[in-house]
């Protein structure tokens, strides 16, 4: 049972109470082009329920909604011969730039160096001892819940 919510956007998208350019739907997923087309073609895909962030997935709705991405993907590409790659992005939280509280999948399709997608990765590498990795590590392992 798909369970939405009354005032969240893309709830409202599903919903079809605002209109949005679709590429894509089954019973469970949505994919639509981004209002902001940071690059041409680039496209959510969402679940057809309301959860938030990455953190509120079991294992089945993470399987009906990630199983879909790569043929998205595969139509994307093949629909414009200058796309040379794809960024795959899912912002969890505020802090880590989600805006829109209901979770979605970013496909950036790419075309050049300078077509408007970027993003920053800090090189940590000599940073740590091994032993500081294999605590964080530990730390991470010690939660795995399946
Ligand atoms: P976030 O920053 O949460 O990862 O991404 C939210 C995305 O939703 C943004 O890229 C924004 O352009 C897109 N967005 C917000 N409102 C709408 C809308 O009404 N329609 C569509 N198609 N995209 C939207
Ligand atoms: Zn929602």
């Amino acid at each position: 049972m798909n369970k939405l919510d009354d005032n969240c956007i893309f709830c409202k998208i599903i919903k079809n109470e605002i209109p949005s350019i679709t590429v894509y739907e089954d019973d469970q997923v949505k994919a639509f082009l981004d209002i902001s087309q940071v690059t041409p073609g680039h496209t959510l895909v969402i679940p057809k329920t309301h959860v938030e962030n990455i953190f509120e997935y079991n294992d089945k709705l993470a399987a009906a909604v990630f199983a879909k991405i790569p043929m998205i993907a595969k139509a994307i590409k093949s629909s414009n011969p200058d796309i040379k790659g794809m960024n795959i992005c899912q912002n969890n939280g505020a802090l880590a730039y989600q805006s829109v509280m209901h979770s979605h999948i970013h496909l950036v399709p790419r075309y050049s160096n300078d077509d408007g997608f970027s993003m920053t990765w800090a090189d940590n590498t000599n940073n740590y001892t091994s032993e500081q990795l294999q605590t964080i590590a530990n730390a991470i392992k010690d939660n795995v819940e399946e």
